[in-house]
């Protein structure tokens, strides 16, 4: 037999794969297909974006596995968690592998659903892929982070704490809103919206960050997951596109889960625009510099390219602007007073580093953010470092506690309530409340941390709330200047 080429094996992969229903209903077989009421009128027109075949995808992957568990290993033997700028950094590490990496999984579950209920065959073979390449991420990370698990406070209960900890649930609730929505849906959600435009803000700033902070080990997992993400990115455009040609009734629905997503992403971000302005040690670039890049610019071209479908920016866009110079400084204030109630350290900017912050966000640092940290300073100095104790109210939605303001006011919070069928819910936004409104029964079963220490679910008092409710180990939280991790830091580098 010759030998086949590699379009023809992919063609044999995918569409030769399919059959006819010749006795059973293929509406029962794909009871989701029509769930967000999109018209689908012919699957032909779906163009693979991955055109990879399974042996070469093997092959491939394999390969990187390999030089990735290389530089782990020499990470290791080096003692290289002591090489890192400075001990304060670890503490981005342990967020990333708190919050983001089970996501990785959250969408790898998602990418299988998804594949599942989809009747085109190229759409499902590449969601198979993405779900497979999924679960390596967060194996790799889980590896790569498990070697400052054997050094640092923090990274041992990962795990359990995606189901109980107050700040997690936000992260974990995006992916859960994703996952039971339809597979369109989750498409565009994790696919097109957080892929496509958001996860660039993650892998690629970040990553430089984590390289100027001498953390070799993350800068590996980073860009083994990036190489990754040019595929992903690929099948998030490909299914844009594919539902805008369908048909044009198809747009406004897009529009609609399009301005949820870029929301719900938005929001999210707000733990990495804090990662990246307050928590390393040496910095790369600002938050809203970042957010200029690969948000702005590089959503703006895409969203210029979809306007010949009727497609518009993402409702908001004009607060999304305004935001960036907030949002780092808000959330870091927030984790900083809730810091005794955290699964990492938090503390006090340096002079350098407030001189720094004020370079970068001229128009409201100053004003805004820097008495503050200087109250807080002073407070310290005195000895009383400020925890608060008080809960915070969570959005309804998209589960941060109501941090933000409103940018034509921001001394003043931003709120929103409404009522529903006799019960108040509260939101940070109008991004958040218009979510709500949509679909309001789905989002009443939101599971809210503080909502559940408010109906008795805790411990005999904080520690034991913290450790046995929260599920946060022993030692992870605090100020980082009465930390064991600084100890430990100083004993031994
Ligand atoms: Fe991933
Ligand atoms: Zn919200």
């Amino acid at each position: 037999m010759k030998k086949l080429s590699s379009k023809e094996k992919y063609r044999l992969l995918t569409r030769d794969l399919d059959w006819e229903y010749s006795y059973e209903d293929k509406k029962e077989a794909f009871p989701y297909e029509e769930f967000e009421g999109l018209k689908i009128v012919d699957w032909d027109k779906w163009e693979d974006p991955f055109k990879l075949t399974m042996d070469t995808y093997w092959k491939y992957q394999a390969e990187k596995e390999k030089k990735l568990y290389a530089i782990l290993d020499a990470f290791a033997q080096n003692n290289s968690q002591l090489s890192v700028s400075d001990p304060r950094y670890l503490n981005a590490i342990k967020i990333f592998l708190t919050a983001i990496s089970p996501q990785e999984y959250q969408a790898g579950i998602g990418f299988a659903h998804a594949g599942r209920q989809l009747s085109g065959v190229g759409a499902r073979v590449a969601c198979q892929m993405q779900a497979i390449d999924e679960l390596r991420h967060v194996q790799t990370q889980i590896h790569a982070m498990s070697h400052y698990n054997k050094h640092f406070n923090g990274f041992s209960n990962f795990a359990d704490m995606q189901d109980r900890t107050w700040y997690l649930s936000v992260p974990v609730s995006f992916f859960h809103d994703a996952r039971t929505s339809g597979p369109f849906e989750f498409l565009l959600a994790v696919g097109f919206s957080f892929e496509y435009v958001l996860t660039n803000l993650l892998f690629v700033p970040f990553m430089s960050g984590a390289a100027h902070n001498s953390d070799m080990a993350t800068v590996t997992f980073g860009f083994s997951a990036q190489s990754d993400e040019a595929r992903h990115m690929t099948l998030g455009l490909e299914v844009i596109k594919f539902l805008l040609e369908q048909h044009e009734d198809n747009v406004p629905i897009v529009q609609r889960i399009l301005d949820k997503w870029f929301w719900r992403g938005t929001r999210l971000l707000t733990v990495v625009a804090m990662m990246m302005d307050y928590m390393l040690p040496k910095k790369v670039m600002s938050w809203a510099e970042a957010w200029e890049v690969y948000y702005e610019e590089a959503g703006g071209a895409l969203f210029k390219d979809l306007a010949r479908y009727g497609i518009k920016p993402p409702k908001y866009a004009d607060l999304i602007e305004k935001e960036k110079q907030h949002v780092s400084h808000q959330a870091w204030w927030t984790f900083y007073q809730y810091g005794h109630a955290t699964g990492f350290h938090t503390w006090i900017p340096t002079d350098e580093e407030l001189d720094w912050l004020s370079e970068k966000y001229p128009e409201t640092f100053d004003k805004y953010y820097r008495p503050r940290w200087e109250m807080a300073k002073k407070m310290e100095a005195e000895g009383k470092r400020y925890f608060t104790s008080g809960l915070p109210q969570l959005c309804q939605v998209c589960q941060l506690p109501m941090i933000f303001t409103e940018m034509d006011n921001p001394t003043q919070t931003s709120y929103r309530q409404i009522t529903y069928n006799e019960e108040n819910y509260h939101f940070c936004s109008d991004g958040c409340k218009d979510i709500f409104e949509h679909e309001p029964e789905k989002y009443v079963q939101a599971w809210l941390p503080v909502n559940q220490v408010l109906q008795g679910n805790m411990g005999a008092d904080l520690a034991d709330t913290v450790e046995n409710y929260f599920k946060i180990p022993t030692g992870a939280g605090g100020d980082i200047n009465d930390s064991e991790d600084l100890k430990i830091w100083k004993e031994n580098s």
